[in-house]
């Protein structure tokens, strides 16, 4: 058995920047990451320009923006026969798409830098308070190990099933969002244009992310994902649906053509959840997850990262009474930082999956502007949360 001050469950932007926070406060932290990295992920790789100066700190801000796609300049709405854009409002730089691939892979080298040991590809299969310490089960193949330490971060997002008691239950809703994803090349979108998508059932993004690809991301409900399959395979199916429902898209992908598969995941569950429950801290998306319609699920992982790492690298973490009064404090600064967001994504994910009658696509694209303003002021889009400030958050 090996012994650490902490142990994150979960090598994402969340779980790294929580290691990798820790690790520079002195804590011997172990990550456990169950994938072999570099690997693709559903996720549409906007990054808010926001973040450049937080990147920096973390020391990937170089590398992330010599590898991410092109500063994006204007926020498109496609829905129906419609095709909207805004000027991003004015900020702290441009965002820009990285694909998941390269910068989960920048995180976790930069937390192993910093002194975090990373077990990876391991899968944390069982957790256990034994007095003093939490117990780990970790499993690769055939191989077994065990980690303990006095405190755990459960990093582990939200998506997949599993035994760990930070895992949330499958069970099926007509009403679930399942999340899909796709690169393509030989596209015809605009460099600097996001345009979200509009259909059906659900709501998606396109940009343009690292090596001139462009992402295409979205969410459909189960219910209209049975209804539009047929015998086909999932992804194509959607995106015949979305090029059916969706002019922009269309004229977009009209000679575009994959790169690379198809990729799903989900049931995706928006919403606030606990942050520090039966001992266990919890951080970005096991913590909370707003609609993927404002694209800050990346941004909000690593912001909690590092607010939990620098609330749990100043605590001794022996001290059961130290780790629940950390846990109240984290709450209450993750709620005040991300509540508005998740709220207002989702009143703008109801609106985008309303039945999109003519009328109602006419009142949203009407208001698409001040929407794009307000969603930016919310989210930190325009308003920079560099690290050097959590402290006043
Ligand atoms: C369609 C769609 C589009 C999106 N587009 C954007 C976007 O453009 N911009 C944006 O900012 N956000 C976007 N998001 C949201 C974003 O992808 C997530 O919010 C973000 O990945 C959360 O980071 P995380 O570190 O919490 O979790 P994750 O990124 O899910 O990382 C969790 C890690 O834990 C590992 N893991 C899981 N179980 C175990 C286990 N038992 N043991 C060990 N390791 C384990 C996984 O392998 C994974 O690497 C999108 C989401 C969807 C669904």
């Amino acid at each position: 058995m090996t012994g650490f001050d902490a142990i994150v469950i979960g090598g994402g932007p969340a779980g790294a920047v929580t290691a990798l926070t820790l690790a520079r406060a002195g804590r011997s932290v172990a990550v456990v990451e169950r994938s072999e990295f570099p690997r693709r992920k559903v996720c549409g790789e906007f990054v808010s320009g926001t973040n450049s100066a937080p990147l920096d700190r973390l020391g990937v801000g170089a590398a992330w923006r010599e590898n991410a796609g092109p500063e994006i300049d204007r926020v498109g709405l496609f829905i129906g026969d419609r095709m909207i854009e805004t000027a991003m409002p004015d900020g702290h730089g441009r965002g820009r798409a990285l694909g998941r691939d390269v910068l989960d892979t920048l995180l976790l080298d930069a937390a192993r830098q910093a002194g975090a040991r990373i077990f990876q590809p391991w899968r944390a299969t069982r957790c256990e308070r034994r007095s003093a310490a939490w117990q780990v089960e970790i499993r690769r193949r055939k191989d077994n190990d065990t980690l303990c330490a006095p405190i755990l971060v459960a990093a582990h997002g939200s998506w997949e099933p599993g035994a760990l008691p930070t895992q949330e239950d499958r069970r099926h809703a007509a009403s679930d969002l399942i999340g899909f994803k796709a690169h393509f090349r030989h596209d015809r979108l605009p460099h600097d244009l996001m345009p979200l998508i509009a259909f059906l059932g659900g709501y998606g993004g396109l940009v343009r992310t690292d090596g001139g690809r462009l992402s295409l991301s979205c969410c459909i409900r189960r219910d209209r994902l049975d209804l539009i399959r047929n015998s086909e395979p999932a992804g194509p199916a959607v995106l015949r649906h979305i090029l059916g429902h969706c002019r922009g898209a269309r004229e977009a992908l009209s000679e575009a053509e994959t790169d690379g598969e198809w990729l799903a995941a989900g049931p995706i569950r928006p919403g606030i959840r606990a942050r520090y429950q039966n001992d266990v801290f919890r951080v970005g998306n096991v913590a909370g997850e707003a609609h993927p319609v404002i694209a800050e699920g990346i941004t909000m992982a690593m912001q909690a990262g590092w607010l939990l790492g620098r609330e749990l690298g100043a605590i001794d973490g022996r001290d059961p009474a130290a780790r629940a009064a950390a846990g109240r404090r984290y709450a209450a600064r993750w709620r005040r930082m991300f509540a508005p967001r998740i709220r207002f994504a989702s009143a703008l994910a109801q609106l985008l999956t309303r039945e999109p009658g003519a009328r109602a696509a006419g009142a949203l694209a009407a208001r698409w502007p001040s929407l794009v303003s307000l969603g930016a002021n919310l989210s930190g889009k325009s308003k920079g949360l560099p690290p050097h400030r959590l402290d006043a958050a």
